[in-house]
């Protein structure tokens, strides 16, 4: 028996135009089909394009290329039996609780007192019964973003949209609004049939779906597709759920090599491309990329260490781990492969040595193997009196990223050189210089 699936994408494509007038192509080639009872899991890096895609598929942003069909039809606005969840509940001030969810359903033009009804009703389901005439400023974040759910719901959607529902709240209330939500759609208590929601967090997503399709970034595009049949309710301590962490964690980690070396091949052939110096950088400090080196040389065995346990040791999230050894990964101080770490023979030298030394193999890597570093060191090594304003620097990075990327670059950068020695930083005048110029 075949039905029509709910929602199918063709080759959708996304690009913006930067300030520079360049095109930035942000999604290539989109295509995937949600099948009615799914729940699927868009996991992938910030910046692949994840939220964009959401937006296009609720209808609030037009695709470059492609077609999105919801049931048969061209979305192309926001479409009856779509609703969407965002990051941060995004509640009216002044309304209550009430009124907040009740505000989905006026623009469908029902009349007030079924409207008021249903609005009741998604209050209870959701469970904030009680909280009717609450004001957003008297909830905890958690409770907003129920009543962000709540909005959402009570509309009747088959296919709710969600863009990291559950990343700004702690733990335990992302643990518990999962559950929740999980648990009307098993017991089929909303008319709801399939989600479609956004994560970056690999555990979050194989709780949840029922397929996960992975991005990889510049462009977003699809690089592969996990279907998950563990039963619910699921428990990251089952066998199938390690297993399938391992797997993931492979294929992310997998994707940036091969971007790696797919992008030193497009750089010497294309010079308008982005230089390696404007490559991003995950945001972490010198100290947890120490920490991590250390702790690895003692949880050793067989010369490989394994991901997700070595995470479970550092009470680390997954999701926390994953910056930092890609980082030292790109550094040359370790290898990932098949989701196993090996520690190299610097990543060694340098959790065995004093501060001192540990400061020069850094230098000596980050002038290596960090393109953005060896940059900024040529440019003071060049000047006369070796000083450079970094609106120097952001400028440059500017050219292709955005400006907040760009400062979220040059700041990580500037850590990591001030640590190594490589450069020092006058944080008052924003002035980069050599320490010792010779
Ligand atoms: P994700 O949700 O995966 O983190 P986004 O969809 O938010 O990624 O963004 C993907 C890329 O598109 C980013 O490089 C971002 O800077 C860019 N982008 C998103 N929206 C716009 C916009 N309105 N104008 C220009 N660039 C945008
Ligand atoms: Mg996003």
């Amino acid at each position: 028996m075949s039905k029509k699936p709910l929602l199918s994408l063709e080759k959708v494509e996304k690009s913006f135009t930067n300030s520079e007038g360049q095109k930035l192509l942000v999604l290539d080639k989109i295509s995937f089909k949600l099948e009615e009872n799914e729940i699927v899991a868009l996991l992938g890096k910030s910046g692949s394009g994840k939220s964009t895609l959401l937006r296009i598929i609720a209808g609030l942003t037009k695709p470059s290329g492609g077609n999105v069909f919801y049931r048969d039809k061209t979305v192309t606005a926001p479409a009856p039996g779509i609703s969407m969840v965002f990051q941060n509940s995004a509640l009216f001030p002044w309304l209550t609780v009430l009124e907040n969810v009740e505000i989905g359903l006026e623009a469908q033009g029902i009349p007030p007192k079924t409207r008021r009804q249903k609005a009741l009703n998604a209050i209870d389901t959701i469970g904030l019964d009680g909280f009717e005439s609450a004001y957003p400023k008297e909830l905890s974040g958690g409770m907003r973003q129920r009543v962000g759910f709540a909005r959402a719901l009570v509309v009747e959607p088959l296919l709710l949209l969600m863009d990291e529902p559950f990343s700004a709240l702690d733990i335990l209330t992302a643990e518990n609004l999962r559950n929740d939500l999980l648990e009307l759609w098993i017991d089929k208590r909303t008319p709801t049939r399939s989600i479609l929601f956004v994560t970056h967090d690999i555990e979050e997503a194989i709780l949840m779906a029922n397929r996960i399709i992975i991005f990889k970034a510049d462009p977003g595009s699809i690089q592969a597709e996990i279907p998950i049949s563990l039963p619910f309710p699921r428990s990251t301590e089952s066998e199938g759920f390690r297993a399938l962490l391992d797997k993931i964690y492979t294929i992310l980690t997998t994707s940036d090599r091969e971007k790696f070396s797919k992008e030193k091949i497009r750089a010497k052939t294309a010079t308008d491309k982005h230089p390696e110096y404007a490559r991003r950088l995950p945001d972490v400090s010198v100290s947890e990329l120490t920490g991590l080196l250390e702790a690895m040389e003692s949880h050793e065995i067989k010369g490989k260490i394994d991901l997700p346990e070595l995470a479970d040791e550092l009470h680390l999230d997954v999701n926390n781990l994953f910056p930092l050894t890609e980082i030292l990964d790109r550094l040359n101080f370790i290898k990932i492969s098949k989701g196993d770490l090996v520690c190299l023979p610097a990543g060694k030298e340098f959790s065995g040595a004093d501060i001192l030394k540990r400061k020069h193999i850094f230098a000596k890597h980050l002038l290596a193997y960090i393109p953005l570093a060896k940059h900024i060191r040529e440019v003071l090594d060049l000047k006369s009196n070796h000083r450079a304003p970094e609106e120097l620097f952001l400028n440059e990075l500017q050219e292709f990223l955005s400006e907040e990327e760009a400062d979220r670059l040059l700041r990580i950068i500037i850590d990591w050189g001030r640590y190594a020695e490589i450069f020092a930083y006058d944080y008052d005048e924003g002035i980069l210089s050599l320490e010792n110029p010779q």
